[in-house]
């Protein structure tokens, strides 16, 4: 019985292997025969170059020696299934000639001839390669989860408020991030855009710095007006960085409220503003006084004559006077709302000019207007532009304390831009002062507050426009660039 089915496998193998050289020989795959016992009876080329064994060899091998030690009875099992006529699919390591260990996916399919289970061929494929390729992703996979776990924490807890995005969209928002837009929950945040939490005024530079972002650099920290979850407006300062999130580019932004910052600066304008308004209190009173003491004279005069006319329009005039004088000293001494306005540069000097006038007369400096503009409009906040003005001015003054002249000169700079210089013959700064004016609480006065060019400068910066100096022993030129509507 054994016999005949060892000579009906013979004759498989002459007429279906031997004689079909794309099914064995030839086949990528690799392919051995075996026996009812479990041995090998032929192999393929693919097969010698897979198990290193050459044909001769392997076919003096069995399945147990194939499949060394447990492998083998799960290699076994199989077979004996496939004697039964089943065809089986199975992965199994391999160890090969050389000691190689193979992942294999193999095949076993039952050989009948006549109706009759004859044998068994075996096609095996080294899915080695492969296996690893599988855990090496998985091994990546889980090492980016881990990454991205410490990442995701670090960006948790980190003091400032950090948004991933990408595009329009919010991928991510961290707790400081929730707490500072006034959310309960990141869904809050997560459901909206981008461009929902800025303000209109700054849609423009955020799409100019998202494609920044987005192209690959970083931004610098540009001040942005942002809007919390209830629709209140604060200050913020915003930087684009750009990162990878999930496996793809995005934008790394973080931002901080500088409210506080903004509020420091505003408290430290008025305390300066106040300042000079003490200081300037004297002079204001001995200017109120005059006209007061014209006006006292004249109502005297009043009771005696009965043609009046010419009376009160002196009279008028000198509590016009007054009566500038005392609001430019208001604007001082009060804070005021910021107002971006038309205003003519012309009318703002003299006004200020008018304000400063006593204490420069009492200080013998006389002060000349240049200008060459008939009617000059600038945008800018009126009240700020003045301080800033009479911050120099005081300066100057106080530079000269044996009198002297400050000019005032307005010039054309280019097509949109105007040109203000404040030039004093007073004593000028060294170099090593001249370098570090500007700095907040730097002076060099007994009763200082080393605050004037510090707020001046913010102001001017404000207002989009530059500012330099400019000091010798003959004196000090101050020059102010500012943008005409
Ligand atoms: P403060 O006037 O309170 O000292 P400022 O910021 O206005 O503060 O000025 C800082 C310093 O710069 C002054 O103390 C002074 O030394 C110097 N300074 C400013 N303006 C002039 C000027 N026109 N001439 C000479 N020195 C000046
Ligand atoms: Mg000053």
């Amino acid at each position: 019985m054994k016999i005949e089915k060892r000579i009906l496998l013979k004759r498989y193998l002459d007429e279906s292997i031997y004689g079909n050289p794309t099914l064995f020989t030839g086949n990528q795959d690799a392919i051995f025969v075996l026996d009812l016992d479990g041995c090998l009876v032929e192999v393929n080329p693919a097969f010698e170059d897979l198990s290193e064994y050459i044909a001769e060899e392997s076919r003096q091998l069995n399945l147990q020696m194939l499949f060394p030690n447990e492998k083998s009875a799960k290699a076994f099992h199989f077979f004996q299934k496939a004697l039964l006529g089943q065809f089986q699919n199975f992965d199994c390591k391999m160890t090969n000639k050389t000691g190689r260990i193979l992942d294999l996916d193999v095949m076993f399919i039952p050989i009948s001839v006549n109706n009759q289970i004859v044998g068994v061929s075996a096609v095996v494929k080294d899915i080695t390669h492969l296996k690893r390729r599988h855990e090496e992703v998985r091994r990546m996979e889980e090492e980016a989860k881990k990454r991205e776990e410490t990442y995701r924490n670090l960006v948790e807890y980190s003091p400032d408020a950090v948004i991933i995005a990408r595009g329009k969209e919010i991928l991510f928002i961290n707790e400081t991030g929730v707490r500072l837009l006034g959310a309960t929950k990141k869904e809050d945040i997560l459901f909206k855009k981008i461009l929902d939490i800025v303000h209109p005024d700054f849609y423009e530079a955020a799409q100019k710095r998202m494609n920044i972002a987005t192209s690959g650099e970083a931004t610098d920290f540009y001040e942005y007006k942002l809007i919390r979850l209830d629709g209140t407006i604060f200050a913020a300062e915003v930087k684009g960085i750009p990162t990878i999130y999930q496996n793809m580019p995005a934008r790394y932004i973080i931002f901080r409220d500088i409210t506080t910052r903004e509020k420091t600066l505003e408290l430290l304008l008025n305390a300066e503003k106040l300042h000079i308004a003490g200081q300037l209190a004297a002079g204001i009173a001995h200017e109120v006084r005059n006209p007061l003491t014209v006006i006292k004279g004249f109502l005297q005069l009043m009771e005696t004559q009965l043609d009046n006319k010419l009376y009160f329009d002196i009279i008028q005039a000198e509590m016009d006077r007054i009566e500038l004088i005392l609001s430019e000293l208001l604007v001082l001494a009060k804070p005021q709302d910021f107002k971006f306005e038309k205003e003519d540069l012309k009318t703002l000097i003299e006004d200020v000019k008018t304000l400063i006038g006593t204490e420069a007369s009492m200080n013998n400096v006389q002060i000349d207007i240049v200008n060459e503009y008939k009617n000059l409009i600038v945008k800018c906040d009126k009240n700020q532009l003045k301080q800033v003005l009479i911050n120099f001015l005081k300066n100057a003054i106080e530079a000269m304390p044996k009198g002297g002249f400050i000019t005032i000169e307005v010039k054309k700079h280019s097509i949109s831009k105007v040109k203000m210089l404040i030039k004093d013959t007073g004593s000028g700064m060294p170099q090593h002062i001249l370098k570090r004016i500007g700095e907040p609480f730097f002076t060099t006065k007994e009763s200082g507050t080393g605050l004037g060019i510090m707020i001046s400068k913010q102001i001017i910066e404000n207002h989009n426009g530059s500012i330099h100096f400019w000091s010798d022993q003959k004196g000090t030129i101050i020059e102010m660039i500012l943008p005409t509507t």
